[in-house]
């Protein structure tokens, strides 16, 4: 029966690669999934649906609300101090005399 022995070595050398690529492309949709979520603001949901769900996760990441965009107010021009409007509670330049977004006036 020696002949078997190497179609059992290399059948455990094939499972042990199938499962070292296996594994290696979840890490990759792991980071993939991280890197999607860190541009959208939400690196560390990225990071869990890719570690529990996969490429599923990734898909899921994908179609995930940008939360970056709605989070960061205009803190870039002029002093970068904001005023909370009065009329519409969205944060507004505080040298601006008017909300950029209501077209309130912010002395009021
Ligand atoms: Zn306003």
């Amino acid at each position: 029966m020696e002949e078997v022995w190497p179609f059992a070595i290399g059948g455990a050398v094939l499972t042990g690669f199938i499962t070292l690529v296996a594994v290696g492309l979840h890490v990759l949709i792991v980071i993939w999934c991280y890197k999607v979520g860190k541009r959208k603001g939400q690196e560390l949901v990225g990071l869990l649906l890719g570690i529990f769900l996969g490429w599923i996760g990734l898909i899921i990441v994908y179609v995930l609300p940008d939360e970056s965009a709605t989070n960061t107010p205009i803190q870039t021009y002029g002093t970068g101090q904001t005023v909370k409007c009065p009329s519409c509670s969205r944060m507004a330049p505080a040298e601006g005399r008017f909300c950029p977004y209501c077209g309130k006036s912010l002395n009021e």
